[in-house]
């Protein structure tokens, strides 16, 4: 990596022009992931030096904690930038506010002033929990209540960038259906992780596997529970929840900023670039009154809405770029592959049912 001259300053706000300046790099960077076993090892020091971990972070732990609205405007312009390292993101601070919301302070004081400023690395492995393996009649990882804390004996099936995380925030089944969450540091006896799989996108954000053989875990990394459906607790991340959507339209707009280059020479291009700009900015304007507190709107649906426009907004792109952008290398093609990820990630039962239907295209019953 090349030597800074001089150290970049912090970013304070979403309208802060050092954003801008960090997200022209990442751009530039992010041709560099679809290298076989690259990690945004670079792009995430960026990050850091840039203070972006510091917005999810409360300032008594050394953040800036910024509100939601700030955040997703944040990911918005990321997200087009780079949507693998933004993704990372999204990983590592569901992680740290799932630490934030416990109520151990010492636990609290020892994990988050490092995941702050970018030392440490946290990530999370909760959709068996959620959206994976919910159909399995055993729970793919089993925890046992023990007097010094709990065993944990199975598998997290998805966790994004397993090999490089210094705690994974886990979610477990108790024989009693109960489930907890745990602050899982990977240096413990019998934690695992297997080189992840080459994935349809991002398989530079490294997502694959924990394995849990008899892992003694001390109770004081317990986050949440023994509760019935312990990610209902809390306001931590939620499955399909608004910065999915945030996700989807900052590639969406990638892919709108090509089709608009395109259309100034090739007039052609033009209504249908126009007609998909509008589409994305009424669903901007709609998830930010929300999340501005002006305009009540259910998210599931403006998920199916993100969804749907992402994979057309894409295809447009691609369609607009021909042959050439079927050409492995060519940015549309990368966009088009990276939106099939929004069909696949946190994806609750009633958006992925909108998204069959849509794809089918019949009306949902
Ligand atoms: C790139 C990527 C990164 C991710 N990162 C993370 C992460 O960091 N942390 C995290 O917690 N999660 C992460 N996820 C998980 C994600 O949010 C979803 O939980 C995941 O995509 C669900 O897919 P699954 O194949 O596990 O679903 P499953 O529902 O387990 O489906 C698996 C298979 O089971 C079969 N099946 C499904 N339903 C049924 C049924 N009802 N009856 C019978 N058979 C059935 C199907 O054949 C299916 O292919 C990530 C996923 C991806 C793709």
């Amino acid at each position: 990596m090349n030597e800074r001259s001089s150290r970049p300053g912090r970013i304070i706000s979403p309208d802060d022009e050092q954003l801008g300046e960090l997200c022209e790099k990442l751009t530039a960077l992010s041709p560099s992931l679809d290298k076989p076993g690259a990690w945004p090892q670079q792009q995430l020091q960026l990050c850091a030096q840039y203070g972006v971990f510091e917005w999810f972070v409360g300032r008594e732990y050394g953040g800036q904690d910024w509100d939601a609205s700030a955040i997703m405007r944040a990911y918005l312009k990321l997200s087009a930038a780079c949507l693998t390292t933004t993704f990372v993101i999204t990983q590592r601070t569901g992680a740290c506010q799932r630490i934030a919301l416990s109520e151990d302070t010492e636990l609290k004081r020892r994990l988050l002033p490092d995941l702050a400023c970018g030392r440490q690395f946290a990530t999370v492995g909760i959709s068996h929990l959620t959206t994976s393996r919910r159909h399995e009649a055993r729970p793919v990882l089993r925890a046992e209540e023990v007097p010094t804390g709990f065993m944990l004996d199975g598998f997290s099936p998805w966790v994004t960038g397993v090999t490089f995380a210094d705690v994974v925030v886990v979610g477990a089944t108790l024989q009693d259906h109960r489930q907890l969450l745990l602050a899982l540091p990977t240096t413990l006896p019998g934690v695992m992780s297997v080189e992840s799989a080459d994935l349809v996108g991002l398989t530079a954000s490294r997502t694959g596997p924990l394995r849990c053989e008899n892992v003694h875990v001390p109770g004081d990394f317990l986050l949440a529970g023994p509760v019935a459906e312990v990610m209902k607790t809390g306001a931590g991340a939620k499955t399909g929840g608004v910065q999915t959507s945030i996700l989807a339209l900052g590639l969406a707009a990638s892919a709108l900023d090509y089709l608009d280059a395109e259309a100034l020479k090739r007039p052609e291009l033009e209504p249908p670039t126009m007609a998909l700009r509008r589409e994305w900015q009424s669903l901007c304007d709609e998830l930010f009154a929300h999340l501005d507190g002006s305009h009540d709107c259910d998210y599931q649906i403006m998920r199916t809405r993100a969804n749907s426009h992402v994979l057309r907004a894409t295809q447009a792109g691609l369609a607009a770029a021909k042959g050439t952008g079927y050409v492995a290398g060519h940015s549309t093609g990368r966009w088009c592959r990276e939106a099939l990820f929004f069909l696949v990630w946190s994806c609750p039962q009633p958006v992925l049912a909108a998204n069959l239907c849509e794809l089918a295209g019949i009306s949902e019953s």
